[in-house]
């Protein structure tokens, strides 16, 4: 067996109703904090008035910046930084989606350090120090992981260009992964925030840096994944289901934080630089079918047994075979979900094509796919994504 490491600092507090827990859990970290959420919407009222009545009857005193967006931006962090130095937060909490946990800790950086939270991006000289604020995150999606990664996915619109920072400061002092908060998901966010999570997971399994723990987390989130999200866009108040959602989420975050993801994240990352009002699990669904393909071969018994997880019954093939049909079975999951489209789908411009092709290499996860796309070759990924 190889050597690994594995680190995770944060802390779990999982189950149903725990986000009543929020305050006493905030009091460990001050008296003063600020609370990151997207704006106020009657669904996600009620999950703002309990974690606002925790924090107060905890004593604590809360500013509420309710400023953040999907793909948030560096603007918006730099609002929230303002807001947490005029009321001299001593602990910031993301209360929400990836969107919301990742201003959070973008937002932990920028009002402690100088210049924008865009000068502490993973591959700057200058880092996030201990000054950083202690983060709390209190996830509402089934995606991301953020809540227990130490990575904060933040946008640059002048520069079209998404990147992140990436610093175990900002691994969350405590994660709420309450189920209950995920009720109020509409189907195509459970869907594309689910869809996610299979990504991290499966391209946790083909990282460079996967290990024993990280595999066995990774294929339990799968397993989850493959047999609980169809059932759950049926019914989507199905506490149990979400429970397992939250279950697959967490654990493939889990994965992130230790390996790492691969192709699909960086070209995904590229889109939703160019075009922000395609969703994170979006972008990755529309380049899965190219991927697998262009994948496959070079990892064949990772696909192979992806093959046996989404059918049983074809446990006695070969792994040649199963590989070839995981691909298959992914996009007829994809098709299942209601996940699949080419970037056409989303009104990119065609002349945009090699723009793209070229932005998908900034970030190095490319490079740590089975098989390294040349120029050529990622070039023709974007291409047969334009239209599925
Ligand atoms: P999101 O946070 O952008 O939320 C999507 C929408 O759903 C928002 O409008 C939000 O208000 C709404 N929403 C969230 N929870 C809800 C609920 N319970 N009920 C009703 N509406 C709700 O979506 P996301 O997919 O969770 O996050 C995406 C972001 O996370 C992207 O920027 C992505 O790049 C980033 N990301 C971060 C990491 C990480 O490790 N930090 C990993 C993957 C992705």
């Amino acid at each position: 067996m190889n050597k690994f490491n594995y680190f995770q600092p944060t802390e779990i507090v999982f189950g149903a109703g725990r986000i009543s827990e929020l305050g006493e859990i905030a009091s460990r970290f001050g008296k003063v904090c600020l609370l990151v959420t997207t704006p106020s919407i009657p669904v996600l009222e009620p999950t703002y008035k309990k974690a606002i009545k925790s924090l107060q009857d905890a004593g604590i005193t809360v500013a509420h910046f309710d400023g953040v967006e999907p793909n948030p931006t560096t603007e918006v962090v730099t609002a929230g930084a303002n807001l947490a130095k005029e009321c001299k937060a001593e602990v910031v909490i993301g209360l929400g989606g990836g969107s919301s946990m990742d201003t959070a800790k973008a937002i932990a950086v920028e009002a402690t350090h100088k210049g924008s939270s865009w000068d502490y991006l993973f591959y700057r000289e200058t880092q996030p120090t201990e000054k950083t604020l202690p983060i709390i995150a209190v996830s509402t999606t089934s995606g991301t992981g953020s809540q227990v990664t130490q990575v904060a996915v933040i946008t640059n619109p002048a520069e079209r260009n998404k990147s992140a920072l990436f610093h175990s400061l900002l691994y969350p002092k405590v994660a709420i992964v309450d189920p209950e908060l995920m009720l109020s998901l509409p189907e195509h966010v459970t869907a594309s925030t689910g869809w996610d999570a299979f990504c991290h997971a499966f391209e946790s399994i083909l990282h460079p840096n996967t290990s024993p723990i990280v595999e066995a987390f990774a294929w339990r989130a799968i397993e989850i994944v493959i047999n609980t999200l169809p059932q759950l866009l049926i019914d989507l108040d199905d506490l149990e289901a979400r429970s397992k959602m939250a279950m697959a989420d967490t654990l493939a975050g889990l994965c992130i934080a230790n390996a790492g993801v691969t192709l699909p994240h960086g070209i995904g990352m590229a889109i939703s630089g160019l075009y922000p009002h395609i969703m994170h699990g979006e972008s990755l669904s529309i380049v899965y079918p190219s991927f697998t393909r262009f994948t496959v071969n070079d990892a064949i018994p990772q696909f192979a047994k992806l093959g046996r997880v989404f059918n049983y019954p074809l446990n006695n093939e070969t792994d040649d075979i199963l590989a070839q049909k995981a691909c298959e079975y992914l996009d007829e999951f994809l098709k299942k979900i209601g996940m699949w489209f080419g970037l056409k789908d989303f009104n990119m411009p065609e002349n945009e094509i090699g723009l793209l092709a070229k932005n998908s290499m900034i970030l190095p996860d490319y490079k740590n796919n089975p098989k390294v796309a040349t120029e050529e070759e990622m070039l023709e990924i974007i291409k047969t994504s334009f239209s599925l």
